[in-house]
């Protein structure tokens, strides 16, 4: 992997790339915590549908359950996006799931080889993992508002891949260059936009077909891992309407939802 420095993420050069510019209002910031944790106190203070907090430097950046997402600034693009659906909408059920076929699609317009999905929030190449999603919900007067976290790995440093109990991997190994943060985070909001639109009429159903096409355990033996009861060993079967996994076990079809469990391969 060749190793050259980032260009500097610019608000600039961002907006020039997205297709409705005024649909999204960027803070770029040099470091926080966490966007996401950022975003969701902006969104209990009203911040608008659009709102993205881009971050060079998170120092406490989070995965589900407590988990820690690591970045290096210039090798990382993290950020996050809140979004608030219409009023009346049932809860966004798989919107982790449908939100990375939206960064899949995104990647591999931008050259990005064997991307894959693995069920409910990661995205891999070549079966490593090089990007997150975090899903966050609330719900103020009758309305869905999600925060929607996306951390990628644009090169992967020695100290992340060490720290990490998962093969991780990186972007660069799998474009003919190292992207631009900059219009990768463009393409990214541009698509994120369509999906959620999209969304907020089809629920996951739309994207149940597209999600299973990049379903990286398809037909595989798989282990679900729970905190205190016995893992679940079964075959992928696939993804339900609502996001829900469909485990083939030796009693019959099984449907995860995701809140607590990790996918491992059987
Ligand atoms: P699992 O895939 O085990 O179900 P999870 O969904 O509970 O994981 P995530 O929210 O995907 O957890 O992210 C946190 C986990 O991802 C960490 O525990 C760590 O193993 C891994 N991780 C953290 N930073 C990175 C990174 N930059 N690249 C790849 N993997 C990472």
């Amino acid at each position: 992997m060749q190793a050259h420095p980032s260009e500097p993420l610019s608000t600039l050069v961002i907006a020039a790339a997205l297709q409705v510019p005024e649909r999204f209002a960027i803070s770029l910031l040099d470091s926080c915590e966490s966007s996401s944790t950022l975003l969701l106190e902006r969104a209990q203070h009203g911040a608008a549908c659009g709102s993205v907090v881009v971050c060079e430097r998170q120092t406490a950046g989070r995965g589900r359950r407590g988990r820690s997402w690591l970045s290096a600034p210039g090798d990382s693009l993290t950020f996050s996006l809140l979004w608030r659906f219409p009023a009346g909408m049932p809860p966004p059920m798989g919107l982790s799931l449908a939100v990375g076929v939206a960064a899949a699609h995104a990647l591999e317009d931008m050259g990005a080889a064997g991307v894959s999905l693995k069920w409910p929030n990661d995205i891999l190449a070549d079966g490593a993992k090089l990007g997150g999603i975090l899903v966050e919900t609330v719900s103020t007067g009758g309305r869905h508002v999600a925060v929607i976290g996306i951390g990628l790995n644009i090169r992967l440093p020695r100290d992340i891949a060490d720290a990490v109990d998962t093969e991780a991997g990186a972007l660069a190994s799998v474009m003919p260059y190292a992207p631009s943060r900059n219009l990768l985070l463009a393409n990214l909001l541009n698509g994120l936009a369509t999906l959620l639109d999209e969304f907020a009429h089809t629920g996951f159903a739309g994207f149940a077909a597209a999600w299973q096409a990049r379903n990286a355990h398809a037909g595989l033996g798989v282990r679900i891992l729970a905190e205190g009861t016995a893992p679940l060993e079964g075959r992928c079967a696939g993804v339900d309407d609502d996001g829900a996994l469909l485990l083939e076990t030796a009693a019959g079809m099984r449907r995860i939802v995701s809140g607590e469990v990790s996918l491992r391969k059987s």
